[in-house]
């Protein structure tokens, strides 16, 4: 029996070593690029956050209730045994992060590449699939050179985010010739475009925050963190955790606490203080030690005061309105960085037309699907990662 699995990932590459080492069985690998794993190989900033120990379903979204039966098999602590018997030496790291001992996401990708051929597998790189269609009972699926023939089929292929390391529509568009359907595509874990270019003066400021999203006036989403300001917007793991809610809809505005630990009184009083101690300072240095000194000075100016002015002639109601803009500085969301930027693409193949305990399609029997093509996108923090190792073992184990 041949297997030929499309996408030469991480759910693919997981799903080809499942699948492989039984007598009878031929794997074969088709992957577009020059090599395998290239995205895998750019995750995490180079060291690839290969999963997280906090691992449920409520990290989830999209198909959220599908997950379940694949994390109940895979989870946090069987995907480290997995990679540990692969010979990848796992340490866990803060909120749960785990990453390969080495530092280097290389690693992941080599034990990968040597369990592969260990099994088997045959991999073959440049090559992508552009067609495919049913033949008997099988598939017959298009490349530029040939035709090639299998009994059993994966689609691996990833999904709309990360185009320069792999992503793309073509996963999308096979399992669409194969009769199923998708949901709308939206980049998630992504930076933020907001209006005014009034971030381009804090290009490089990085804070912790309290992030707010308010869509057409309703709170969609929270979250605390580091926030990094950039010429076009914001971005950094807080904003990338909020994007997917932020680009839910139409009309989103997300409110910054610059100064989460302080309430609004404490923040006035403090201020006030120091107007008292140093009447001559300007008021450009009135969050001296708060905030970040750029920060400081944005806040003043949205008050209208002039950062010139002096700290002196600060009232009891200037004070109140600098507290309140440093908690509740306001940002208006005109988009995204898009797919090319983005680390994972909301929306996908409808998970309803799949087994979520086989992965194999209820429309085209013989036909399975693993990782981001599917309707599942997960937090940021290795959850998108386990979710292809937790899909593609579930596809290659059942094929
Ligand atoms: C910069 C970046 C950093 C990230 N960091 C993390 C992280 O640290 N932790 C985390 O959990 N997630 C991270 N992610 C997300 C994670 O990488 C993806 O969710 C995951 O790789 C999806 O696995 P996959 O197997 O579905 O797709 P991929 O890993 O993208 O693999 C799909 C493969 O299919 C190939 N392919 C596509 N179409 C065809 C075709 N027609 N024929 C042949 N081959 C084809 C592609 O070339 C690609 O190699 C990151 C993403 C990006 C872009």
């Amino acid at each position: 029996m041949t297997v030929a699995v499309v996408g030469g990932g991480a759910s693919g590459l997981m799903a080809a070593i499942r699948a492989a080492g039984k007598p009878g069985k031929q794997v074969v690998i088709l992957e577009r690029q020059s090599r395998v794993g290239r995205k895998l190989a750019a995750t995490g900033n180079g060291r690839c956050n290969l999963t997280n120990i906090n691992i449920s379903p409520d990290r989830y979204h999209g198909g959220a209730d599908f997950v379940v039966p694949a994390l109940q098999r895979t989870d946090a602590e069987s995907a480290i045994r997995l990679f540990e018997s692969l010979g990848l030496l796992c340490a866990v790291e803060e909120d749960g992060r785990v990453y390969p001992y080495t530092d280097q996401a290389n690693s992941v990708v080599d034990v990968l590449r040597f369990a592969a051929a260990g099994r088997g597998v045959s991999v073959r790189c440049g090559c992508e699939v552009l067609g495919v269609r049913r033949r008997g009972k099988g598939f017959a699926l298009e490349t530029a050179e040939e035709t090639v023939a299998a009994d059993k089929l994966i689609i691996a292929c990833g999904g709309a985010a990360g185009a320069r390391l792999g992503g793309g529509m073509s996963g999308y568009r096979l399992l669409e010739a194969l009769g199923h359907s998708r949901t709308e595509l939206r980049p998630a874990l992504v930076q933020l475009k907001t209006e005014g270019g009034e971030t381009r003066a804090l290009k490089g400021v990085r804070a912790e925050a309290e992030l707010k999203v308010i869509v057409g006036g309703r709170p969609a989403a929270e979250k605390r963190g580091e926030v990094q300001f950039t010429d076009y917007g914001v971005s950094g793991p807080a904003v990338f955790d909020i994007s997917r809610d932020a680009l839910s809809g139409k009309d989103t505005e997300i409110v910054l606490d610059l100064l989460c630990r302080l309430s609004e009184e404490e923040i006035s009083h403090r201020l006030l203080r120091r107007a008292e101690e140093w009447p001559g300072l300007s008021l450009e240095n009135a969050f001296a030690g708060m905030l970040h000194s750029r920060l400081g000075v944005m806040t003043v100016k949205r008050c209208g005061m002039s950062p010139s002015g002096r700290l002196g002639n600060l009232t009891e109601d200037g004070a109140a309105r600098l507290a309140a803009c440093a908690k509740h500085l306001k940002m208006k969301v005109s988009g995204s960085m898009g797919f090319d930027a983005a680390q994972v693409t909301a929306g996908g193949i409808r998970t309803d037309e799949f087994d979520p305990y086989t992965m194999e399609s209820r429309l085209c029997p013989g036909l399975y699907a693993a990782g981001e093509v599917l309707d599942v996108d997960g937090d940021c923090g290795g959850f998108n990662l386990h979710w292809a190792w937790a899909s593609g073992l579930a596809a290659g184990d059942s094929v």
